[in-house]
């Protein structure tokens, strides 16, 4: 019997890296040595490391130094450019390893289920961001900006990122890897407003402070919030969000002395307004909001509707996993149906594919460790052949996978093409890659 506990897990994103990390950890705790691959469908590692977080928030990005770590650990591989369920399948690769863990987070947007959604012009927040960050899923996507007016739905972190990447200078983006292509366009925009919307009031606003107060110091943009939408006083939140919600509150309150025109761009921060139909002929003209309030927490439609003229609809309202076969999946939530990560006998799901598109990246480790730590306790070495049985399918099968050194390779090249101070001038294209792989 091998005395390696094999180990496949699906998507090289924080969760992946995480659950990965974890095993290897629980070595020195005296669990049985693992053996780990993971397999992603891009020839690139870390998911929305590098194909979701803003261009402009490189600190944040540098936690992926943390998952090379773990991917030069001998026991561990990088296997890209391998889509499960589609190059390989679930249940083959459930013959292989001892264990199975799911981490392809949550790619697909979530539709706004309204009339009109499927006009020129939307382009929902999972195509616009990656098409910003170079995803070869998305990098000829070509949005028309040659407008003046978009909207923005949504009242996360991820609608303040696409409203501020849109809204940032050419300067200001110089020290971040925003794709060339996106830069060309962007840069050149002569963009005049862009409306941030949200249903609910300014306390329920799921934004961070840091990247609230970054849009009050835009240089060609003026952010401004309506005086009698935002309240006084914070009013009635949990202890441990008064802070948070403090700081939040004084940057809206600054939003309301600021006057639109003010600077070429104006960023108009709305509340209380819920998206009911998206305007136009085959493109985009507007959308229509119905106003609305929230009355015990609940946000409720007041009746009285108003239009927001754009040519542009950036729905940012969530995502959902995309199902693999051979998975149980639960179509209403978009994520895989689990119990606490397990989703039968050796197959588990960590990260935004478990528990959908929330929380932070640190969320994922403490989730991924809870996951691995049923992994370990459920789970014996077993004569099953792991990676030695992945490769042997590779070559038969003829697949072009890449592993870390590859990636590594197109890591370099991606350094070496950037001008400072920009970190990277990342490839979009899966060919250029393979290029610089075999070069
Ligand atoms: C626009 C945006 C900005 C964000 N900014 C921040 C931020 O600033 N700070 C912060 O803390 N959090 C941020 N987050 C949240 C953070 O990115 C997530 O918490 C985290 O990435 C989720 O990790 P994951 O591993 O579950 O999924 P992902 O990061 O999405 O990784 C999934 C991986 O699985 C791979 N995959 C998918 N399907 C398959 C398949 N069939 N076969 C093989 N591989 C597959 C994908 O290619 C991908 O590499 C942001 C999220 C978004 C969307």
């Amino acid at each position: 019997m091998s005395k390696h506990l094999k180990v496949a897990i699906i998507g090289s994103g924080p969760s992946g890296y995480y659950a990965a990390e974890a095993l290897l950890k629980s070595e020195t705790t005296g669990a049985p040595p693992v053996e780990i691959d993971i397999l992603d469908r891009l020839p690139t590692p870390y998911g929305l490391i590098r194909g979701g977080v803003a261009p402009d928030h490189q600190s944040i990005k540098g936690v992926a130094k943390r998952f090379e770590k773990t991917s030069s650990h001998e026991k561990c591989r990088f296997i890209g450019h391998i889509n499960v369920g589609k190059d390989i399948s679930l249940d083959t690769l459930k013959t292989m390893y001892d264990a199975v863990v799911i981490a392809t987070g949550a790619p697909l947007d979530r539709n706004l289920g309204i009339a009109g959604e499927d006009k020129y012009g939307v382009i929902g927040s999972a195509s616009l961001v990656g098409w910003y960050n170079s995803h070869p899923d998305f990098a000829n996507l070509k949005p028309n900006l040659d407008i003046k007016d978009v909207v923005v739905i949504g009242n996360g972190n991820v609608a303040i990122d696409v409203a501020r990447v849109l809204a940032k200078t050419a300067d200001e983006m110089a020290a971040s890897d925003l794709a060339s292509h996106a830069a060309e366009v962007i840069h050149t925009a002569k963009l005049e407003n862009i409306w941030l919307v949200g249903r609910r009031g300014p306390m329920e606003g799921k934004f961070t402070q840091k990247e609230l107060g970054e849009m009050g110091e835009l240089e060609n943009c003026v952010t401004v919030a309506k005086l009698e939408q935002i309240p006084d006083e914070i009013g009635e939140v949990g202890e441990k969000e008064i802070p948070a919600k403090t700081k939040n509150l004084a940057h809206l309150q600054s939003f309301t002395t600021n006057v639109s025109g003010e600077k070429p761009m104006t960023l108009h921060v709305e509340f209380y307004a819920r998206p009911v139909e998206i305007l136009g002929g085959d493109k985009v003209e507007g959308v229509r909001f119905e106003r609305t309030k929230v009355e015990n927490g609940q946000c409720v439609g007041t009746g009285e509707n108003f239009d927001i003229p754009c040519q542009m609809v950036v729905p940012c309202i969530g995502y959902l996993s995309e199902p693999i076969e051979g998975a149980a999946f639960n179509q209403g939530k978009g994520k895989f149906k689990s119990v606490e990560g397990v989703v039968d006998d050796n197959l588990y799901v960590v990260g935004w594919a478990k528990r959908g598109p929330s929380g932070t990246i640190g969320t994922n480790r403490l989730d991924a460790k809870a996951v691995m730590d049923i992994v370990l306790a459920k789970t014996s070495c077993s004569m099953k052949q792991g990676g030695v049985a992945l490769d042997q399918y590779i070559k038969d099968n003829d697949l072009k996978t890449v592993c870390f050194d590859d990636w590594k390779k197109i890591e370099m090249e991606e350094e070496s093409l950037a001008s400072d101070p920009s970190p990277r001038a990342k490839i979009p294209h899966i060919k250029e890659m393979f290029k610089v792989i075999e070069k």
